[in-house]
């Protein structure tokens, strides 16, 4: 990938992406790894200077469409293993999550996401308010119906894994 702005950018590339956030490096990482190193990436200002920079960096695999759970999965997966690959650190915490319910209704429909969530192999618990209480002690819990517990679910910080997609890129690249 040629994306340094020491470089002249090249008069032809099999792949040119406009956008230096978090989907324009992960594309562009994806693409060398498939081995497409012909790629441009084209960034305006500095990478992730975007929408990016504001994200706060949650990561949680329990999502309504399936698509979006297997996606999710292998993000937990990618940002675990990215910072051995290339040397850069991305904040990836894998401190778990819960999502709780206040009301009846709530509870059974993340009981229906969690029952998706495993089914694709993603370890989640449905828990009662006592242990989610347990989990996170600072939170008040005699009003919930419940929650699940998610625990490879974590954290990073997108400017860091950005750079980091970045150069997983680049080091493949021409
Ligand atoms: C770890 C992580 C967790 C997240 N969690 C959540 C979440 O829980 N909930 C949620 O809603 N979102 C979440 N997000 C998503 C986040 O809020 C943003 O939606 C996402 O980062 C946007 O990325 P982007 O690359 O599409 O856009 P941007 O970061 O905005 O990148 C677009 C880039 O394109 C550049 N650009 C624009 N036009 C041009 C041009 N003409 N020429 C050259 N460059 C141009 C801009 O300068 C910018 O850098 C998360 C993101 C991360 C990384």
């Amino acid at each position: 990938m040629s994306a340094s702005p020491r470089r002249p950018v090249p008069k032809h590339a099999r792949v040119v992406i406009v956008g230096g956030g978090i989907i324009g490096c992960s594309v562009a990482y994806h693409l060398t790894k498939l081995g497409w190193n012909d790629v441009v990436l084209l960034e305006q200002g500095q990478l992730s200077c975007g929408t990016t920079w504001h994200a706060a960096g949650l990561v949680g695999q329990l999502r309504a469409q399936e698509s979006m759970t297997k996606l999710i999965r292998y993000s937990t997966r990618l940002y675990s293993e990215l910072e051995a690959e290339t040397g850069l650190g991305t904040g990836w915490k894998q401190c778990g999550s819960l999502s709780v319910a206040r009301t009846a209704e709530r509870m059974t429909q993340i009981k229906r996401t969690a029952a998706v969530a495993r089914a694709y192999g993603v370890d989640c618990q449905v828990i009662s308010a006592r242990e989610a209480g347990e989990l996170w002690p600072v939170m008040r819990t005699d009003d919930l119906h419940g929650a699940v517990w998610l625990p490879g679910d974590g954290k990073a910080n997108p400017t860091d894994l950005t750079q980091a997609l970045a150069r997983g890129a680049r080091t493949r690249g021409r």
